[in-house]
């Protein structure tokens, strides 16, 4: 199938600006000398002027997107995929004879394919199509849990751990008399193994970890972690919502059973995710929603269903979604992620020692090798003070609890800010950042 070349538009935004150069190129270039970085390495620039939204600003500022572990911004060949999509490909996928039906299967499908080759899957028959890493997590515990849980069984959950990967074990703890277990944290944010270790049993059935966290950026040992799962025979789901964009993914490698990731925080639209479930799981899997797409054949007698992944995917699915989704992997793997990781590393440690000169300000986590996520606390003020300082001047950074509240209650708090880098992000937005925090601090 061919999408045509989207042509120029100008939008509300006033883009395509892509054409101009990048907020910060100059002042990026001045600093690609970031510690840590050989001249050469990875530009945010190269990445900066395919994302129109960049351009814009917010309360009279140029926009400073911080708020990346909450979604990440859109490339231009993302949203030109999705009005390519609508524009010259639209159809439903599955069913029907004629060409267009045919043509959108076959883009479904190489979605399929691309998530598989991304996650490191053996097959892409392994890969189902969720709304996102919750959606996922949901359907495990339907499809997967519900059949298998009882009283007496454990589901090991890090306090770590964002509600999408807490609630949906609760529900199903309540539903079937099993029970989560909360798997203690040391005080620098890792999880605490020894306590891991002593909790794992032969009741453990489920041992549901984040590959990387949404607040304190820790990056657990998960491939050491399901090895000593499986050794008592428990199952693993890793949420991979933070790390497919920061850490280079292989499910094979991790021996992960299942692998949930949405979409927006991969640089593709809302909506769309994806579940890796490795196959001899999948086999198990029973259906969670019914409808079409799932069946092979329907009667009043007897209904038969389709293999997996189509058995797990009722209805009609995010095809547009899709089409962004495989856009987006192509965008972010045509660049050295290898690279790309070293970059924000450093991009992350620079930032991490500026916000230190912010008086009073502590920042959550101090866990090696973790992701590009600082979230921080200064004294006297409340968390969403500080975000609301900080978009007067155009930055967009996130206050609350973040969807874990178990994980800021370690830290006996109940709220925090947040500043989540991604591959776009420069030096000199992390000295608008420092510079408008060290403003606040005079602003009574
Ligand atoms: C964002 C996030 C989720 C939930 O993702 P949704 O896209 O809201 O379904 C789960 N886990 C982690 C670690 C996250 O960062």
């Amino acid at each position: 199938m061919t999408i045509p070349e989207a042509e120029e538009r100008q939008t509300p935004y006033g883009w395509p600006e892509e054409r101009q150069p990048a907020q910060g190129t100059r002042a990026g270039d001045r600093r690609s000398d970031l510690p840590g970085l050989t001249p050469g390495a990875f530009t945010p620039e190269s990445a900066r002027k395919d994302f129109p939204i960049l351009h814009r600003t917010v309360n009279g500022h140029p926009l400073v997107w911080l708020d990346n572990a909450a979604t990440t911004q859109k490339p231009r060949q993302v949203i030109e995929a999705l009005a390519g999509y609508y524009s010259a490909a639209n159809s439903n996928i599955h069913r029907g004879a004629h060409t267009m039906a045919r043509e959108a299967t076959d883009l479904y499908e190489a979605g399929r394919a691309a998530v598989a080759d991304f996650l490191g899957a053996p097959s892409p028959d392994s890969v189902v199509f969720v709304r996102g890493t919750t959606e996922a997590v949901n359907l495990v515990a339907q499809s997967w849990g519900r059949a298998r849980l009882g009283p007496g069984d454990d589901i090991l959950v890090p306090v770590l751990e964002h509600h999408s990967n807490i609630v949906p074990w609760q529900l199903l703890a309540k539903e079937t008399r099993a029970r989560v277990v909360p798997v203690p944290l040391l005080a620098d944010g890792q999880i605490d193994q020894d306590a891991y270790a002593d909790l794992l049993s032969s009741r453990t059935r489920l041992v549901a970890v984040s590959q990387a966290s949404n607040v304190l950026g820790t990056v657990p040992p998960v491939r050491e972690m399901t090895a000593l799962a499986h050794r008592y025979g428990a199952k693993v789901l890793v949420d991979g919502a933070q790390a497919v964009a920061h850490l280079p993914v292989d499910v094979t490698d991790l021996d992960a059973d299942f692998y949930a990731f949405s979409g927006h925080k991969l640089y593709a639209p809302t909506g769309i995710g994806a579940l890796y479930v490795k196959p001899e799981v999948l086999a198990g899997l029973r259906p969670w929603q019914g409808g079409g797409n799932m069946i092979d054949s329907v009667s009043f007698d007897r209904t038969t269903f389709a293999p997996a992944p189509h058995l797990l995917e009722a209805g009609t699915g995010h095809i547009a979604g899709v089409a962004g989704l495989l856009a987006a992997l192509n965008w972010f793997t045509s660049f050295d992620l290898t690279a790309v990781a070293a970059y924000e590393e450093a991009l992350t440690a620079y930032a991490r020692q500026a916000m230190g000169k912010v008086p009073g300000l502590e920042i959550l986590g101090s866990a090696p090798g973790r992701i590009a996520v600082l979230t921080f606390t200064v004294a006297g003020r409340d968390p969403a003070e500080i975000a609301s300082w900080l978009d007067q001047e155009g930055i967009a950074v996130r206050a609350g609890h973040h969807c874990a509240q178990p994980a800021l209650a370690h830290y006996g708090l109940t709220a925090a800010a947040r500043a989540s880098f991604a591959l776009y992000n420069t030096p000199e937005e992390v000295d608008r950042l420092v510079a408008s925090l060290l403003a606040l601090d005079g602003s009574d």
